[in-house]
């Protein structure tokens, strides 16, 4: 008898053979029992949803800061777009749509506080070490440092959650020979879907950009096509709205119509024998060109806008004269960290304790520093 209460059941009537099933899990490093009505990607989903860690992401800037206004999205509201994105690819698909959630909730717990900017000065500052790569690091923060469990430091997720993040953090390796889970790329997939979409709708509203300047791209004009083809003429604001919507639609539906064709010829095998082939979900080769121009000008018109240099250059120097001072003096990390000194290299350490600041508690941590000579700063 089928139970749809039952998970298994559920993903026996619901996904497709190439999905990864939880009863397939390779399971958790520390032996948990299994839960009486969620699956193991449904927990792991919930225990990033609960970590300390993703609740500062409200407090981390994506693009820009928070002086210049509360429209634009922070690393959460990116994250939740980006699972609302994922979800509705691996529906269609019948791909796991959990283990697709938990790879979005957590593909970017790894991120430093001052979005772009403190990633590269935090790489630039632990060059001793081996740089910064906030994807690495979002697997020290579910392996280590996160603190929930008596038994076992860090959140003990099913080994696929922690091998999708661990693809994201060596993404050259995995961009040739045995291709990722297909749940992964889908997160990948929608990661850089959401961001350039937001990214445009946040940099018009901020007035960084005009729909004129956009409207130089094909992809813009195509989806203001699409706009003006459904609704008509539109005052800016709602205008804005409605691209950024058509925007996210159009290579939503363009990467499913090739994903849906790609995966055809799988039909009734397993998600390993797709990995073997090295299949990899992508657009079509107009879109996917269309995109390139999009993101090109993006970096230029708007990650290097003269309104961001000024903002980002004083974060940096915050967070690099924090940097210093606790390197010169370990002794003011707050105590799991000095403990941590022990057995890691200092500058490892101190990156890992900044990187899980928010942007105001960065700052907060800083003027401490600076106007005190000694005690300890707080932990987060
Ligand atoms: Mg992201």
């Amino acid at each position: 008898m089928i139970d749809l209460r039952r998970y298994a059941d559920r993903e026996h009537l619901l996904l497709a053979s190439y999905a990864m099933y939880s009863r397939e899990t390779g399971g958790r490093l520390h032996d948990e029992q299994a839960h009486a009505y969620r699956g193991p990607f449904a927990r792991d989903r919930d225990r990033i949803l609960h970590s300390s860690a993703f609740r500062r992401l409200s407090g981390k800037m994506q693009v820009f800061t928070g002086e210049m206004g509360i429209y634009h999205r922070t690393r959460l509201t990116h994250t939740f777009e980006v699972a609302s994105v994922a979800r509705t690819m691996a529906r269609v698909l019948r791909l796991n749509e959990d283990l697709t959630e938990a790879l979005a909730l957590v593909h970017d717990i790894g991120h430093p506080p001052f979005g772009h900017c403190g990633e590269d000065i935090l790489s630039h500052c632990m060059n001793s070490v081996g740089g910064f790569s906030h994807n690495g690091f979002a697997l020290v923060i579910v392996e280590q440092l996160e603190q929930r469990y008596a038994k076992f430091p860090g959140l003990n997720l099913s080994r696929e959650t922690l091998a999708g993040q661990d693809v994201r953090a060596h993404k050259a390796e995995a961009a040739v020979g045995r291709s990722p889970m297909l749940e992964v790329q889908l997160v990948d997939a929608a990661d850089s879907i959401a961001y350039d979409a937001h990214d445009v709708d946040d940099a018009l509203q901020m007035g960084l950009l005009s729909i004129e300047e956009l409207s130089e791209l094909a992809v813009i004009r195509r989806a203001l096509e699409r706009t003006r083809g459904r609704h008509g003429l539109l005052p800016k604001a709602q205008l804005r709205q409605l691209l950024v919507h058509e925007l996210i639609d159009l290579q939503v539906g363009d990467l499913l119509e090739q994903a849906l064709e790609a995966v055809r010829p799988f039909e009734g095998q397993s998600t390993s024998s797709v990995s073997d082939a090295g299949l990899r979900l992508g657009h079509s080769e107009v879109i996917a060109r269309e995109r390139i121009e999009l993101e090109t000008f993006l970096f230029d018109a708007v990650y290097r806008h003269e309104r961001l240099i000024p903002v980002r250059k004083a974060a940096s120097d915050r967070l690099e004269t924090l940097f210093n001072i606790l390197v010169r003096d370990p002794s003011r990390m707050p105590l799991r960290f000095r403990q941590r000194a022990e057995s890691h290299a200092t500058q490892a350490v101190v990156g890992e304790y900044i990187a899980g600041m928010t942007d105001a508690f960065c700052d907060s941590q800083y003027r401490y520093a600076v106007e005190s000579v000694s005690g300890p700063l707080a932990d987060w």
